[in-house]
C-alpha cells in the first residue's frame, strides 16, 4: 500500500505536515509494510489536506479534509470514511483536462525518478536525437499554443525570432514572478511538477539554440524556490543538464534568480533589468529581447504555464494539443478560482468552456449559496464579467469582447454583497502602487484616478467623477510605456461598463 500526502503550500497550510508526520509516526510504530510519500497540490485546494491511497493493485481512494487524529481511516483502508471524497465531487472535476498540471498532485516533485518513470524528458530526447530546431517550432507552431502570462502571443513566433537571431549567446528566461493578486498557477507548478519546468525550458533553449537559461522567482515563494532548485541540482547529476546532453552537441544548463516581488518585474523587459542587477523598470521596444534581450543578447521569455505545456506537445504530437480549446485558442488553460467562491483551487479546462461551467460546476457555485455578481478575470491588467455575461467562453476572442482579458488566469469570484467600486479601488490600489514611476501618465494619472476612486468610496464623491474617470482612464492608457500602465484602468473601466449604477449610487447617496 502506497500513501501519498499533498504537500503544496495550500496543503501544507492546511495542516498537511501533522497529517505526515502523523501517519509516519503510525507507520513506524506499528512496522506497517506502507510506503509513505508526498506529492504537489492536485488543484483541489478546498479539500486540503487530501491524501491518496493506492492498494497493490495500484486503485486509488482519495481522503479529503484530513486530520492528525482521523489517520485510522487510512492506516485502515475503510471503505465507508466519511473522509472518502464524494462520487459528486469527482464528477464534478470530469470537465478537467490536465496538460500542464498532468502530474502535479500525482508524482512527488522532490524524485526525479519519477518524473522519469511516467515519461519525463523523453520529449527532450526526441528533440535533440530526432528533430531539427526548426522541426521544434514547425510543431509549436503547429499545437497553436500562445503564452499563457497574459499577453497571448504565438510562442513559435517568439521562438523563431530568437532562432533568426544570429548573435550569440542567447538566454532562456522563464518567468515564474506571478504577482497578479488571486492567481496562484506558476506556483502550483513548481511545486507540483518542476521537472516538467526544467523539461519545457530545454526544449525552447534546444530550439532557438540557448545554452544557458534562467528561471525568475518571485521571492514569495520559497516551497517553489526549494524544489526547483533540488529537480536542476537532480537534471545536473543525473547529465540531463549539462553538456553535451544525451550525447548530443546540444548544452543547456540553468539558474534561478529570486525576484523581490515587484509586479512590473512580470514585464519581460524589466525583468530582464533585474537580472542584470538594475532596478526593475520597462525598457522601451523595440528593440525585442528576441534581438536585444539579457545584456543585449537573443533572450526569449516565456512564463512557467507555457513551458509546462511543451513536453506534453512535443510528445504527444501539436495536433492533439490544437484538437482541443477553440479556432484562435487551442488547448487547455489552468485557472485560479479564488474569492467567494465554494471551491477555491486549480482547474485546468479546454480552451473555450464558458464561465459559467468554470464557476458552478467546477467551482462549486458561490459561497454561502449567494448570488454571482462578476468575476475578476486577468487580475488587476484584467476587467471584470457581469452575471449577464456568465455564458462568455473563456477564449482570447471572447474575453476581449467583454473588455476583460484571459491575463495569466486567476479568476477572482465576487458575490451580491460586493461593492464593484471598492472592488475597482482595490486593483487600481494594487497597480498605483506596483507602477514603477518611469511615465508621468501611469505614475500620477493613477495616482489621481485612486483620489477620485477613494473619495467616491468614502462618500464624497462629485458630479462629473465617472467622466474624469473615463479621461483619466483613456489617457493613461495611450500615453504609458507598458503593459502596467496600459491595462492600470481596466478594472475602473469595466466596472463603470456594467456597473455605473453603483458609481452613480455612491457619488448621489452622499451628496
Ligand atoms: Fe513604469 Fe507605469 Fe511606465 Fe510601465 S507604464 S514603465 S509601470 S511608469
Amino acid at each position: 500500500m502506497k500513501i501519498i500526502v499533498g504537500y503544496g503550500s495550500c496543503g501544507i497550510a492546511a495542516g498537511a505536515g501533522k497529517v505526515y508526520k502523523a501517519l509516519e509516526k503510525r507507520i513506524k510504530e506499528d512496522n506497517l509494510q506502507m510506503d509513505l510519500d508526498i506529492a504537489g497540490c492536485n488543484g483541489m485546494c478546498y479539500l486540503e489536506p487530501i491524501v491518496d491511497v493506492y492498494d497493490d493493485e495500484g486503485n486509488k481512494k482519495t481522503y479529503v479534509q484530513v486530520t492528525p487524529e482521523r489517520i485510522d481511516d487510512i492506516i485502515n483502508n475503510l471503505q465507508d470514511s466519511d473522509l472518502i471524497i464524494s462520487e459528486d465531487e469527482v464528477a464534478r472535476r470530469s470537465k478537467i483536462v490536465k496538460v500542464a498540471t498532468a502530474k502535479c498532485g500525482v508524482i512527488n516533485p522532490e524524485k526525479i525518478e519519477e518524473y522519469i518513470e511516467n515519461n519525463g524528458y523523453e520529449a527532450i530526447k526526441k528533440c535533440i536525437t530526432e528533430m531539427a530546431p526548426e522541426d521544434v517550432i514547425e510543431e509549436i507552431k503547429l499545437s497553436g499554443l500562445r503564452g499563457r502570462g497574459g499577453a497571448g502571443f504565438p510562442t513559435w513566433f517568439k521562438w523563431n525570432a530568437a532562432l533568426q537571431s544570429k548573435a550569440t549567446p542567447k538566454y532562456m528566461v522563464c518567468n515564474a514572478d506571478e504577482g497578479d493578486p488571486g492567481a496562484f498557477m506558476d506556483r502550483s507548478v513548481l511545486e507540483g511538477d518542476p521537472h516538467n519546468l526544467i523539461e519545457g525550458m530545454m526544449i525552447g533553449a534546444y530550439a532557438i539554440g540557448a545554452e544557458e537559461g534562467v528561471v525568475y522567482v518571485r521571492a514569495e515563494y520559497p516551497l517553489a524556490i526549494v524544489r526547483l532548485q533540488n529537480a536542476i541540482d537532480q537534471a545536473r547529476e543525473k547529465g540531463i543538464l549539462g553538456k553535451n546532453i544525451f550525447g548530443s552537441n546540444f548544452s543547456f544548463d540553468l539558474r534561478i534568480k529570486a525576484g523581490a516581488g515587484a509586479f512590473v518585474c512580470g514585464e519581460e523587459t524589466a525583468l530582464i533589468a533585474s537580472l542584470e542587477g538594475e532596478r526593475g523598470m520597462p525598457r522601451l521596444k523595440p528593440p525585442f529581447p528576441a534581438q536585444k534581450g539579457y545584456w543585449n543578447l537573443p533572450t526569449n521569455i516565456n512564463n512557467v504555464e507555457t513551458f509546462a505545456n511543451i513536453p506534453w506537445i512535443m510528445y504527444n504530437g501539436g495536433d492533439k494539443y490544437a484538437a482541443m480549446g477553440t479556432e484562435d485558442s487551442k488547448g487547455t488553460k489552468v485557472f485560479a478560482l479564488t474569492g467567494k467562491i465554494k471551491n477555491g483551487g486549480l482547474v485546468e479546462v479546454p480552451m473555450g468552456m464558458s464561465i459559467k461551467e468554470i464557476i458552478y460546476e467546477l467551482g462549486g457555485g458561490i459561497l454561502n449559496d449567494k448570488e454571482f455578481k462578476a468575476v475578476q478575470m486577468g487580475g488587476p491588467s484584467g476587467g471584470c464579467i457581469p452575471a449577464s455575461i456568465i455564458d462568455t467562453k473563456v477564449d482570447y476572442k471572447s474575453l476581449a469582447a467583454t473588455g476583460a482579458i484571459m491575463g495569466s488566469g486567476g479568476m477572482v469570484v465576487m458575490d451580491e454583497t460586493t461593492c464593484m467600486v471598492d472592488m475597482a479601488r482595490f486593483f487600481l490600489d494594487f497597480t498605483q502602487k506596483e507602477s514603477c514611476g518611469k511615465c508621468i501618465h501611469c505614475r500620477i494619472g493613477t495616482t489621481r484616478m485612486l483620489e477620485i476612486l477613494t473619495r467616491i468610496t468614502e462618500g464624497n464623491g462629485k458630479e462629473g467623477d465617472i467622466e474624469l474617470l473615463e479621461e483619466l482612464a483613456t489617457q493613461i492608457k495611450a500615453g504609458s510605456l507598458c503593459g502596467l500602465g496600459q491595462t492600470a484602468p481596466n478594472p475602473v473601466l469595466s466596472t463603470i461598463r456594467y456597473f455605473r449604477d453603483e458609481y452613480e449610487a455612491h457619488i448621489r447617496d452622499h451628496k
